[in-house]
């Protein structure tokens, strides 16, 4: 049965996971109060329990320093050339999900080894830092969300993701707001923007982000609700 199950994860690429019993709130996160540890402390404990390929280790450990929670959480930050039309994915561990206690759970966090534009791929550790940081501080949104969740609903809200529009928004509206709330809100827009404004991205690639993603201005609400509003009524213009 276990069996059939993890069959039915893998083979439904489960992704990643949303919230839909409400206990997400966009604006009590958005208000947590957060500690961040700044650079120029030891980043180094940020690495326990973490797989970092060396190309990215640095600013994946800075990432890292804004989610405090997840010091001990085991998670593989791995490379991959190709993610199904994503540039990362975040996951738990087929098989951790069933063996271990969620606070034993294992996660990955798939990254593509190039992004890919329409003239040439570049390595993605040649992304500017701020879009790498937001990019990877939004695959640790995903991981926050996760680690309280049981494994049934993990498997439940992998399913849901796939089989539902509505829901992956649902779940990459909880990874961004995580990611804003622990201080990565001006990553996050850089990210965004880069994606949407740079001109050899493909065109497929940015409309899936326009339809199911927050957009920047969205982004900006959850960080400054006066700015977001004005930026809201310049879009709108
Ligand atoms: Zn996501």
């Amino acid at each position: 049965m276990i069996y059939l199950i993890c069959n039915i994860i893998i083979s439904l690429n489960l992704l990643l996971i949303c919230n839909s019993d409400g206990r997400f709130n966009n604006n009590e996160l958005a208000t947590e109060t957060q500690t961040h540890f700044n650079s120029n402390q030891n980043l180094e404990k940020f690495a326990t329990n973490k797989v970092i390929p060396n190309e990215i280790r640095e600013l994946t450990l800075e990432a890292l320093s804004y989610f405090p929670d997840l010091i001990n959480t085991k998670i593989d930050f791995q490379f991959k050339n190709n993610i199904h039309g994503s540039v990362m994915q975040a996951q738990p561990k087929v098989g951790s999900l069933f063996v271990h206690s969620k606070e034993n759970r294992a996660y990955k966090i798939k990254i593509s080894r190039n992004l890919f534009l329409e003239d040439n791929p570049i390595p993605i550790e040649q992304l500017p830092d701020d879009v790498l940081l937001g990019w990877i501080g939004h695959e640790l949104g995903h991981i926050q969300d996760y680690i309280e969740r049981g494994s049934m609903n993990l498997l439940g809200f992998g399913i849901k993701y796939y089989l539902s529009n509505s829901f992956v928004t649902k779940a990459e509206i909880a990874a961004d707001s995580y990611a804003v709330a622990h201080g990565l809100g001006e990553k996050i827009i850089a990210t965004k923007n880069f994606v949407l404004n740079h001109d050899q991205i493909p065109l497929a690639y940015k409309q899936k982000i326009e339809a199911l993603y927050l957009s920047p201005g969205e982004i900006l609400s959850m960080v400054d609700p006066e700015l977001g509003e004005e930026n809201n009524t310049l879009e709108e213009e």
